[in-house]
C-alpha cells in the first residue's frame, strides 16, 4: 500500500509527498512530532502536521533567514534564535567565525533530541561551543532582555499552537528592546498567496513598523511550503537590507552557500505587486 502525507495549504488545496517510511511519532507535551522518509524531499520533520524541515529544500529557508541578515550588518557577534529547534539556522550562523554567542530559545525539548537523531544534516552544529540552548517560551525569554543581541531569528513555527505568541505586539516590542541600537530582528512569514493569509502579513506589517523604522519584507520559493512562496520579515533600526548590501565583504568570506548568493539578496526584496498592494495605506 502506497503511504502519502498531505498537508492541507487553504481549505481548497492540498500537497501530498509520497512517503517511503514514517519513521518517527510521538505527542510531546506541546505537539505532535512526525518524521517521514520521502522519495523527493528525503527526511522531513512536521510539527502537528504541518511541515518545518525537508532535507531537500531546507537550505533555501535557512540560507535567506541568516545569510540576509549577515550580509547586511557589518558587525553581528550575539545572535538569538527563538524557536529553531531543528538547528538549520544555527548551523549557517556557526559558518561566521564573527559570531561569538547563540543563544537558543526553543520551547519543546523534544524537537531538538528529535532532529538530533533523525535529521542530523540540520542538527549537527547545536553543540558547537558558542550555542547556549534554553527549553523556555521565547515570548517570555525575551521580556527582560535590554540591549543584548546584534540579531534575533524567529525562526518559529506558524501562528497558531505554542508559536501564537511570537506574532504578538507585545513579543515585536520586546525583541527591539532586546536588540542592541543597530540590531535586526528576522522573522519566517506565511506564504500571502492565499487568501486567508494576507491579513496576517497586514497585521505583521502594522506590529513590526511600530517599533522598527525599518519594516521590509522578502521572499523566496520553497517547494514544501504552503504554495511555494515564502516570505520573511526584515526590521531593523539602522540598516536597509538593500541599500546597505556588504556584498565585497560577504564574497571575501567565501562561504559555500547551496542556495544564497548576493544577486538572490537584492532580488528577494522584489516583491510582486499582488503583494505590494498590501501595504498600501
Ligand atoms: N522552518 C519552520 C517553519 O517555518 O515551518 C520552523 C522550524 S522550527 C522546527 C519551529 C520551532 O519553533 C519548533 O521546534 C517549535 O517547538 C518552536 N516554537 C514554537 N513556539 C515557540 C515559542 N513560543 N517559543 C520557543 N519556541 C517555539
Amino acid at each position: 500500500m502506497e503511504l502519502w502525507y498531505t498537508q492541507e495549504h487553504s481549505p481548497n488545496v492540498r500537497l501530498s509527498i509520497k512517503v517511503d517510511r514514517h519513521i518517527y511519532s510521538e505527542q510531546s507535551r506541546f505537539q505532535r512530532i512526525d518524521v517521514m522518509e520521502s522519495y523527493e524531499f528525503g527526511t522531513f520533520l512536521t510539527l502537528d502536521s504541518q511541515m518545518m524541515v525537508a532535507e531537500k529544500d531546507e537550505c533555501i529557508y535557512h540560507d535567506m533567514m541568516v545569510h540576509v541578515p549577515m550580509a547586511t550588518h557589518p558587525a553581528i557577534q550575539k545572535v538569538l534564535v527563538i524557536g529553531g529547534g531543528d538547528g538549520g539556522a544555527v548551523r549557517e550562523l556557526t559558518r561566521y567565525k564573527s559570531i561569538t554567542h547563540i543563544d537558543v530559545v526553543e520551547i519543546d525539548k523534544r524537537v531538538v533530541e528529535v532532529c538530533r537523531h533523525y535529521l542530523p544534516q540540520t542538527a549537527s552544529k547545536l553543540d558547537d561551543a558558542r550555542v547556549h540552548l534554553y527549553y523556555e517560551d521565547g515570548l517570555r525569554f525575551v521580556r527582560d532582555k535590554e540591549q543584548a543581541y546584534d540579531l534575533i531569528l524567529v525562526d518559529s513555527t506558524d501562528p497558531f499552537g505554542p508559536g501564537e505568541g511570537l506574532f504578538t505586539k507585545e513579543f515585536y516590542g520586546n525583541c527591539h528592546k532586546a536588540l542592541k541600537e543597530d540590531g535586526i530582528l528576522i522573522n519566517q512569514h506565511e506564504s500571502p498567496y492565499y487568501e486567508r493569509n494576507k491579513g496576517s502579513l497586514q497585521k505583521t506589517y502594522e506590529r513590526v513598523s511600530a517599533f522598527f523604522p525599518i519594516t521590509k519584507f522578502y521572499g523566496a520559493c520553497i517547494p514544501t511550503y504552503s504554495s511555494g512562496y515564502w516570505l520573511f520579515g526584515f526590521a531593523s533600526k539602522k540598516y536597509d537590507p538593500v541599500r546597505d548590501l556588504k556584498k565585497d565583504q560577504w564574497e571575501a568570506l567565501e562561504l559555500d552557500t547551496q542556495y544564497y548568493n548576493t544577486a538572490i539578496h537584492k532580488g528577494s526584496f522584489a516583491l510582486p505587486n499582488m503583494i505590494k498592494k498590501l501595504f498600501d495605506k
